[in-house]
């Protein structure tokens, strides 16, 4: 026998509060979701524009380094509910999903909604009830939770509660971080919040944006502090965006905090080590115009020419070992990271000294926090969507164990 909770609140539904709920309710709770939105899983939903990358495929261990200091609490929960269990999960949902070729994870459909559509009714199923446009915002002297809807104030308790409120990025799609204060008030630490997965301000020329802003880089590598990421950007009119930045964007974004400019040096020909470019060049007919010579003997496209032409001034070396030199590490100025609504997800957050093992806080009994909420980033890659998942699970085990 435990002493686990017979009635359970949670307040948040994107897919860290989802997933408790489910864990919760199949095993015969009475879970209440709540939510400040007129409907669910909206973040959910905008990450399934993107295709949505739920997991990657990668080894474990190799996974859980992605979250960088908080890869040794993250560790077991995610092999407690690990990418093939959620990969799993999302099949039992009736989504085939497919490994791409970079190791991502994806349901066949490329879309959250048919998922998100499939795993409300299943919860709906398990007797999940769901409160929409209830904006928690605390807890009245009696220890009740509060919300503001449209009806008014309403409180609510239960045995337990689990907050899943999510980070501060876009902001209209529920989540804006004013937990924090709530949790503050209480003298529960949270890290400031900053944007993790974000683009990054670049002083372009006026022409060269106008040219290519919306464009992506394709086949590029980007390194920043001795780590090299290959993969995509894209330029932006403010600067440079996408996947490789991303991958970079927490190191990027200290040094900037720092007081810094972050200098990112772009590899345009990473497929030709430096010597065999140089011997491109070298060989290449003389009297070319430097734009012959980019395109014909390094191979370079026009977004790749002019962004080089950006990075090192429009007068290029002509000696060709110092041309491969500024093509293998095209140096580019980021001088600020986009704004926290405009970033993928959240870095900071509730910090781990303020949660046990199982995940609850321990200046306010009874309660818990999963999800983005917490004090962890990761690169996009499937990353965010597993450790909500993950976390969401573990609490929710912890609950029903009473440990
Ligand atoms: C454009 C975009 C694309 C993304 N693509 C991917 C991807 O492909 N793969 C991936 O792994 N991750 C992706 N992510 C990130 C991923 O969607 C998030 O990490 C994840 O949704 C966070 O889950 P969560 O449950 O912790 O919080 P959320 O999904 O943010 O849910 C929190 C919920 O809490 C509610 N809430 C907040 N405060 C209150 C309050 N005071 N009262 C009541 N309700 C409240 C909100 O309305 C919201 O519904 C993407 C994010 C964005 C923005």
């Amino acid at each position: 026998m435990t002493n686990a909770p017979s009635s359970v609140a949670i307040i948040g539904g994107g897919p860290a509060g989802l997933i408790a709920a489910e864990v919760l309710s199949a095993a015969g709770r009475t879970v209440s979701v709540y939510d400040r939105m007129p409907s669910l899983g909206r973040k959910f939903l905008m990450a399934g524009r993107g295709g949505l990358n739920l997991t990657h495929s990668e080894p474990l261990d190799a996974f859980v380094s992605r979250y960088g200091p908080a890869a040794e609490q993250l560790a077991p929960m995610i092999e407690a509910f690990s990418p093939s269990d959620l990969t799993a999960w999302a099949q039992g949902l009736g989504q085939e999903t497919f490994v791409g070729s970079s190791g991502r994870v994806f349901p066949r459909s490329l879309k959250a909604s048919p998922l998100l559509r499939a795993w409300l009714a299943r919860l709906a199923g398990q007797g999940v009830t769901f409160h929409l446009r209830h904006d928690w915002r605390g807890w009245s002297a009696d220890g009740a939770l509060s919300f503001g809807t449209p009806d008014g104030a309403v409180s609510a308790s239960a045995d337990a509660v689990i907050l899943a409120l999510g980070g501060a990025s876009w902001p209209k799609l529920g989540s804006n971080g004013d937990w924090s204060a709530m949790l503050a008030q209480r003298g529960v630490e949270v890290a400031p919040f900053a944007p993790a997965n974000s683009g990054f301000d670049a002083a372009w020329s006026s022409v060269f944006a106008g040219r290519f802003a919306g464009q992506p880089l394709k086949n590029i590598a980007l390194s920043f502090q001795g780590r090299t990421v290959r993969g995509e950007a894209m330029i932006a009119a403010y600067g440079l965006e996408g996947g490789a930045v991303y991958a970079l964007s927490s190191a990027l974004r200290a040094r900037i905090e720092a007081g810094d400019e972050a200098v990112v040096e772009i590899d345009l020909a990473p497929d030709l080590t430096r010597a065999k470019l140089t011997d491109r060049l070298h060989r290449a007919a003389p009297g070319q115009s430097s734009a012959s010579l980019l395109r014909k003997a390094a191979g370079l496209s026009p977004i790749e020419a002019n962004l080089l032409r950006e990075a090192c001034g429009m007068a290029l070396p002509r000696d060709p070992g110092a041309l491969a030199r500024a093509i293998k590490a095209a140096p580019v100025r980021l001088t600020a990271p986009r704004p926290l609504a405009r970033a993928i997800s959240t870095a900071g957050g509730l910090a781990w000294s303020e949660v046990d093992g199982g995940l609850r806080l321990h200046k306010i009994p009874g309660v818990q926090a999963v999800g983005e909420m917490l004090d962890w980033e990761a690169p996009t890659g499937g990353y965010l969507l597993q450790a909500c998942f993950a976390t969401g699970v573990w609490a929710a085990r912890a609950l029903l164990a009473g440990a």
